[in-house]
């Protein structure tokens, strides 16, 4: 193919130019294009199915793009000769069900990673875990296995687990979709409080109020592309096409 392909955005946090993905005969991501400045918020929403976490695994090269590029802070991730673990350390993420290893305390769940990926020592990996756990609320936690936690704390846990890599941006896939509703406020106040810090981050989510407050941006996807994008209020409170409002009128 030689479509001519725009100007990646050097300055953006993640730049996505015509991105598809095939799984088989199957066109999971059909030409996404977008982009999120640093210390933006952007929200991705949209019907189950409608690839929002494959565009997602895409960014980071968890999936491998059918074509299109990919830039994160302005070096491509999907240029075949980049290093793509260096790329992806940057980015930190969160998924709905939270992967703390079962038989490591909170703390060592914190530890591990920095300790053989970022090559700290033991007691600097510590201390960082430490700040990390009391910025989530979880300081009293550290000796807890996740089995003795609440899916809030377990949330929690892995969003200090995930910043003690010093990522400079955060992507979360549905983080409080697999939580009692008593305990997705806890979490969402983590999210908040990391974005009125300046983190950049992407969020895909089903919480409207938090899109709505919290983001700069919506991304409303559907069969694998972008249907509408804006302004959080713009978009959620007057919708332009039809199938932006049929599916916000399920899920407000
Ligand atoms: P969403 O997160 O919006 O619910 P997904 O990105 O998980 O959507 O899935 C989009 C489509 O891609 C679905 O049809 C799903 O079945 C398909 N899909 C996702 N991952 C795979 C995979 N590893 N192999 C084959 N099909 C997949
Ligand atoms: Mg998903």
């Amino acid at each position: 193919m030689t479509t001519p392909q725009r100007q990646t955005r050097t300055d953006a946090a993640i730049d996505v130019i015509e991105l598809h993905k095939h799984f088989g005969d199957n066109e999971v991501l059909k030409g996404i294009d977008f982009h999120v400045d640093n210390g933006q918020v952007v929200c991705v929403i949209g019907p189950s199915g409608s690839g929002k976490s494959t565009l997602l695994r895409c960014v980071n090269l968890l999936e491998q793009p059918t074509s299109g590029r990919i830039f994160i802070e302005g070096d491509e991730i999907t240029d075949p000769d980049v290093d793509v673990n260096a790329i992806r350390s940057r980015i930190g993420m969160v998924f709905q069900q939270f992967n703390l290893f079962p038989h490591l305390t909170v703390l060592r769940n914190l530890t591990i990673a920095q300790q053989r990926v970022k090559k700290r020592g033991k007691d600097e990996a510590v201390e960082i875990a430490r700040r990390n756990l009391a910025k989530v609320g979880l300081s009293e936690k550290e000796g807890a296995y996740p089995a003795h936690l609440s899916g809030g704390q377990q949330q929690r846990a892995a969003m200090a687990r995930a910043l003690s890599m010093d990522p400079d941006m955060m992507m979360f896939d549905e983080p409080t979709s697999a939580l009692d509703p008593e305990l997705v406020g806890d979490v969402l106040g983590v999210m908040k409080d990391l974005a009125s810090e300046g983190m950049t981050m992407m969020v895909v989510t089903h919480e409207m109020g938090f899109a709505r407050e919290v983001g700069d941006k919506v991304v409303f996807m559907d069969d694998g592309v972008i249907v509408e994008e804006g302004d959080p209020r713009e978009v959620l409170g007057n919708p332009q096409h039809e199938r932006t409002q049929a599916f916000l009128s399920k899920v407000l």
